[in-house]
C-alpha cells in the first residue's frame, strides 16, 4: 500500500490535554515519536464547557516550545468575548499562530452556552478581534451533525463559519468515503475552497468506539460493527482489523484528492505510525 505525501498535503495529529504528572510524562513521549513523522501541527482538545483551560494552554505551549506548531481548540461553551481575548493574546504572545474554533459541547446540561452560541460566531469574533494573524480551523460532518434540524441547514451552518473566515475545516470522524466525496462536491458546488481535512480515528478499543460514535453521530457501518463485535475481548485482532481498514480508508482518501489527514491520536503513537507506515508516508 502506498500513497505517497505530497508537500502540499497537510497531516495533523490530535491530543487530548493530560489529567495527570503520569499522563504528561506519556504524552510527552507520545509527541516526541509522532514528531519523528514531522507533521504540520499537533491540536490539543478543550475539554467539554472548557474543563481543561489551563492544560489545554499548557500542552499547548509545551509542544511550541519543542519546535513543533500547536493548534489550540477553543470552544464557545462557558467562553465569554473577556476570556476569549485573554487567551488569544497569550497564544499571539507565544506565537501560536493556528486554532480550531468550536462551539463545543455542554457536559451534561450543566451550564450556560456562554456569549457565542454557534461556532461562526467565535470564527467572526477572532477575526475581529486578531484580523489575519490567526489560521482557523473550524469543524465540518460529512455524516451530518447530530443536533442539525436537517442536512441542508447543517450546510448552510457549515457555509457561515467559512464565510466568517475560517481557513481550513477539519472533519469528524467517519468509516465511509463517500460521505465525504459527497460533501466535497457540495463544497464545490457552492464555492468553498478551503482544504477539508478528513478526520481519522484509529479503531483499537470496540466499547470505546461505539460509545464516542453514538454521542457525535458518527456511523459504524453494519459489516463493521459486526466483524468488532465477533472479535470480542480479543485485542489484537480488534488492531489488526482497524489498522487495516483505516490504513484503507486513508489510502483511499488521499488518492481521491483529500489534502491530508488529521489523526484523533487518543494520546497514543503505535496505532497512527502503524497506519502511517502502511501508507508509506515517510517523507524519504
Ligand atoms: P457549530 O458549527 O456551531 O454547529 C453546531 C450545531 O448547530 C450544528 O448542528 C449546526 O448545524 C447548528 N448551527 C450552527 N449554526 C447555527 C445557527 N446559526 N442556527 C441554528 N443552528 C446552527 N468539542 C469540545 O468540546 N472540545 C474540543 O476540543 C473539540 N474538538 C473537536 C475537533 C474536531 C475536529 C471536531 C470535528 C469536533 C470537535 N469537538 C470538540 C466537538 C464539537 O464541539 C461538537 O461536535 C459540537 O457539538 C459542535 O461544534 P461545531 O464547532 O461544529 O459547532
Amino acid at each position: 500500500m502506498s500513497s505517497s505525501k505530497n508537500t502540499t498535503q497537510l497531516f495533523s495529529f490530535e491530543f487530548f490535554p493530560p489529567k495527570t504528572n503520569e499522563g504528561a510524562l506519556s504524552l510527552e513521549n507520545v509527541r516526541q515519536q509522532l514528531s519523528q513523522l514531522n507533521p504540520d501541527f499537533f491540536s490539543v482538545t478543550f475539554g467539554a464547557g472548557g474543563s481543561t483551560r489551563d492544560k489545554t494552554y499548557d500542552t499547548v505551549l509545551s509542544i511550541q516550545q519543542a519546535g513543533i506548531a500547536a493548534a489550540p481548540h477553543l470552544s464557545c461553551v462557558a467562553s465569554t468575548k473577556e476570556n476569549i481575548t485573554e487567551i488569544l493574546n497569550a497564544y499571539k504572545a507565544n506565537n501560536v499562530a493556528k486554532i480550531v474554533a468550536l462551539r463545543g459541547d455542554l457536559p451534561s446540561g450543566t451550564m450556560s452556552a456562554g456569549e457565542f452560541r454557534y461556532a461562526n460566531e467565535l470564527v467572526e469574533f477572532i477575526r475581529t478581534e486578531t484580523g489575519d494573524f490567526f489560521q482557523i480551523h473550524v469543524a465540518a460532518y460529512p455524516e451530518i451533525h447530530p443536533q442539525a434540524k436537517n442536512a441542508a441547514d447543517d450546510f448552510k451552518n457549515f457555509k457561515h463559519k467559512v464565510d466568517a473566515g475560517a481557513n481550513a475545516a477539519i472533519t469528524q470522524y467517519f468509516y465511509n468515503a463517500d460521505s465525504y466525496f459527497y460533501f466535497m462536491d457540495e463544497c464545490e458546488k457552492n464555492g468553498i475552497d478551503i482544504p477539508i481535512v478528513p478526520g481519522i480515528m484509529p479503531i483499537t478499543n470496540y466499547s470505546q468506539l461505539f460509545r464516542f460514535s453514538d454521542m457525535c453521530g458518527a456511523d459504524i457501518p453494519r459489516w463493521m460493527r459486526k466483524r468488532l463485535e465477533q472479535f470480542g475481548d480479543d485485542v489484537d485482532s480488534i488492531c489488526a482489523f482497524g489498522e487495516d481498514m483505516v490504513s484503507n480508508l486513508c489510502q483511499r482518501l488521499l488518492e481521491n484528492g483529500a489534502p491530508g489527514l488529521h489523526f484523533y491520536t487518543m494520546n497514543r503513537a503505535a496505532p497512527i505510525e502503524a497506519i502511517w507506515n502502511n501508507l508509506q508516508l515517510s517523507d524519504n
